[in-house]
């Protein structure tokens, strides 16, 4: 048999130090390396496989878009691509869509939008309030959006009009506001950066804080939006509505798809001021329609709402038994574990051995994401496996 990881470290650019399993196979919550070792997947493939693995409905959409029509170029009409808009429109707050290839570069075209924002309404305001710990992209632009100093110092000199203030703290973001302020740009729930839930009342206040200023409001539901949370959208939750939002990871279902969404009060881009090759193509709208829609069909956002709570009770349950764990935080199918030591690492090799993928969010802290269609017994074997690893680990 190939030695996969050697010829990684071969053929492909070393910027990700791999758990050592190759993945081959998928279904549902479960994957299968090549060794024929079956695991749970808590990891879905980074919040993106929201139906789980290979799911038959978003199967068969893909093979059929597959034999009929994979790329046109935006220059025509397809109808994919509006289908798709409508459902993400007829279900959300939000007016229009433009379609990218992925999350940062959802993000790059909201930023942007913004930026014509400012210049038709705010006198050429330019500049995007974003927020410590958070994460938007990997693009030089989302480097400086993204409050992290690991991804931005590598990367100066970054480009100009990002201002980085205190997450969960309106006060920082009143402070930073001026007249080249265009916009405020936010996730709901920090993800990447340490699944950071904000204080109940910070995201109202942001949201009035922009009304009062003029400025706009960029939600990033990337990771929380496509029922994450426990409801289609985060923002449903807190009771605000963005002016713009983007999205990706559970959009596709796992095919590259990314979309920004406008109200028509901040749709001020025309013709030519924006574009894509590949966004919006009939093959990956094709998979996103069929995975919204299914989301949409069987209540997926109520299964979110239960099971999550289910998992977080078990999880609560594992911090009363172990006094390690010090915290346990999140919302709906998006949570993480905090310890009071560096034992991500170990914990996530002893999980692996006895079949569970869990995502090492920090060296103290595991993320836990599993595919939105999870059920109480999954929980209850994941749980199981958690709860023998750190007995192993702590005694
Ligand atoms: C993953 C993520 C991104 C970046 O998406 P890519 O598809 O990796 O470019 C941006 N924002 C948030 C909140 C994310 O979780």
């Amino acid at each position: 048999m190939n030695d996969w990881p050697q010829l990684e470290s071969k053929y492909i650019m070393h910027t990700v130090n791999r758990v050592p399993v190759t993945l081959v196979r998928g279904e549902g919550a479960r994957v299968w390396d090549d060794n024929g070792s079956k695991y749970l997947d808590f990891v879905g493939g980074w919040a993106v496989t929201s139906l789980g693995h290979c799911h038959p409905v978003v199967t068969a959409a893909i093979a059929e878009q597959a034999r009929t029509l994979i790329q046109v170029s935006n220059q025509f009409y397809t109808i994919p691509q509006i289908k798709l808009a409508e459902l993400l429109v007829e279900n959300s707050c939000l007016d229009k869509v433009f379609f990218s290839n992925s999350g940062a570069e959802a993000n790059e075209g909201a930023v942007k939008l913004a930026r014509r924002y400012g210049q038709h309404y705010r006198n050429g305001a330019y500049e995007i309030i974003s927020t410590f710990s958070s994460f938007h992209g990997r693009t030089l632009s989302m480097v400086a959006a993204t409050g992290q100093p690991k991804f931005q110092q590598p990367y100066i000199p970054l480009p100009e009009g990002f201002v980085n203030v205190e997450y969960s703290n309106i006060e920082a973001m009143k402070k930073a506001t001026t007249d080249k302020t265009c916009a405020v740009m936010l996730e709901p729930v920090q993800g990447e950066g340490g699944v950071n839930v904000p204080d109940d009342d910070y995201l109202a206040a942001v949201s009035e804080w922009c009304k009062r200023k003029g400025i706009l409001l960029i939600l990033d539901e990337i990771q929380t939006g496509i029922g994450r949370l426990g409801t289609l959208f985060a923002y449903e939750q807190y009771g605000i509505e963005p002016d713009i939002m983007t999205l990706a990871k559970g959009l596709g279902c796992g095919v590259p798809i990314g979309a920004i969404m406008a109200k028509d009060s901040a749709s001020v881009f025309v013709p030519g001021e924006h574009g894509s090759t590949f966004g919006g193509n009939p093959l990956a709208c094709a998979a996103a329609y069929a995975t919204v829609k299914f989301v949409l069909d069987n209540d997926i956002c109520g299964n979110v709402s239960r099971v999550g709570k289910y998992l977080f009770h078990g999880l609560e349950g594992l911090r009363r038994k172990y006094s390690c764990i010090t915290d346990v935080r999140g919302r709906g199918l998006l949570l993480a574990v905090e310890f009071d030591r560096d034992i991500a690492g170990t914990l996530l090799s002893g999980c692996l051995d006895r079949g569970l993928l869990v995502n090492q969010l920090k060296p103290n802290t595991l993320r836990l994401m599993p595919p939105l269609i999870v059920d109480n017994a999954d929980v209850d074997e994941a749980l199981g496996i958690l709860d023998g690893v750190i007995s192993g680990i702590v005694g």
